[in-house]
């Protein structure tokens, strides 16, 4: 049976403080653990491959703040990667990092590693947005850490920003836009805030020092971003994703194809050979699990949390969910007939007149495409192309 061509996402779950938003898995008094974390994410990548070496043809370093990772454990974590994986030649190779934690040497020898694309979380050019957002980077840090990436051959690199910020308004996004534009980035990431719980930002929201983010003025921002971008010749081709022609993430683009990917590292979620699993989140128990022999086989490590078979109605409502949120692809009609035996009308009959008739969602060349009243109501209409059982 012919291998699919895996992505692998490795998962760095360290950073220097952690951001009013933020509520995820990372730690800021583990920084003493990135050595042998380096370590372990390897012998995780050798126990899930059991040496069978299947191809990869995107790594993608997440965190957390995988730029606070040693030059030189990241080139172990790669090697590692190569080792266990055939690693496509054109494989990208993407990893995020924080503005303030880089320096030209440092991304050289990162680009000197293989990485081939980096991810800058910019988030705003405001300062005071920056400072609501607890953010330790200044705009003059990003536009010195682009430099330095560019310096160092690293070209193809993503920004991102964050809308609906408290305080923020349409003329200072507009602001934030044009300015990373400025930096002349190969793509664009561009997130709505949301509120989550247990962050200091809930916090400030329940105890009045900020006011909800303005849902109207949050989809301003988002059209606004949408003409701004379309003029500079980006291509939105994913509902918060834009990229030059040639550009777009091809990670990303396993995870909105429900494509195939191993999740490594404290936390990581994957999807290979029908399992959807979780990783243990806590980097101390990640360690300790990866010294146990073992391991339950292919997609699992020992370090696994939990695990489970994707049922067809869980499947069918993933493809529908991920596929649609890519604007020019969409979901392929015909593909999906052959991948589950009915069509998309057969399965959802009611649901799907109902989105044609609301515009929400449009048939066209074969494809089912959200149109650009579903972009501001996706999450309602994948609401409703959600299976019962699934
Ligand atoms: S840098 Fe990213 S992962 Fe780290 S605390 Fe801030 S938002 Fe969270």
């Amino acid at each position: 049976m012919e291998q699919p061509n895996l992505s692998l996402y490795l998962h760095i779950p360290f950073c220097r403080h952690r951001c009013a938003y933020c509520d995820f898995n990372t730690y800021t008094s583990l920084m003493d653990l990135r050595e042998a974390y380096a370590d372990a994410l390897v012998t995780e990548m050798a126990q899930v491959a059991g040496g069978v070496r299947r191809p990869v043809h995107t790594v993608f370093l997440g965190g957390g703040t995988p730029s606070l990772m040693p030059a030189a454990a990241l080139e172990r974590i790669l090697d590692g990667v190569r080792a266990n994986f055939q690693l496509a030649d054109d494989a990208e190779l993407s990893m995020e990092a924080n503005p303030g934690t880089v320096d030209l040497e440092y991304l050289t020898a990162v680009r000197q590693a293989g990485i081939n694309r980096l991810s800058f979380g910019v988030q705003s050019v405001i300062q005071s947005e920056l400072a609501l957002l607890e953010r330790e980077h200044d705009f003059a840090t990003v536009v010195e850490a682009v430099a330095m990436a560019r310096q160092a051959g690293l070209t193809d690199f993503n920004l991102d920003l964050i809308y609906g910020v408290p305080g923020q308004t349409l003329q200072s996004w507009e602001q934030s836009v044009r300015a990373v534009l400025d930096l002349d980035p190969t793509h664009l990431s561009l997130y709505c805030l949301t509120i989550e719980p247990g962050t200091p930002m809930q916090r400030w929201l329940l105890n009045g020092r900020i006011q909800p983010p303005d849902p109207d003025l949050a989809a301003d921002q988002y059209e606004l971003a949408c003409t701004l971008l379309a003029e500079r010749g980006y291509d939105h081709y994913e509902i918060s994703n834009w990229a030059k022609p040639g550009f777009a993430c091809e990670h990303n683009l396993t995870y909105w194809r429900n494509g195939e990917y191993l999740g490594l590292g404290a936390g990581a979620h994957g999807h290979a050979a029908g399992v959807r699993y979780q990783i243990v989140k806590q980097p101390r128990v990640y360690l300790r699990r990866l010294e146990e022999a073992d391991a339950p086989g292919y997609p699992l490590s020992t370090a696994v949390a939990a695990s489970h078979s994707v049922s067809r109605a869980e499947a069918i409502s993933d493809t529908m969910m991920t596929q649609l949120r890519l604007l020019n692809e969409g979901l392929d009609l015909a593909d999906f007939q052959t991948q589950f035996g009915q069509s998309v009308t057969e399965i959802y009959n009611g649901t799907l007149d109902q989105m044609l008739d609301w515009e929400m969602v449009m048939v066209q060349d074969g494809r089912l495409r959200l149109t650009q009243k579903g972009w501001f109501l996706s999450n309602q209409v994948f609401y409703r192309f959600m299976l019962d059982d699934a």
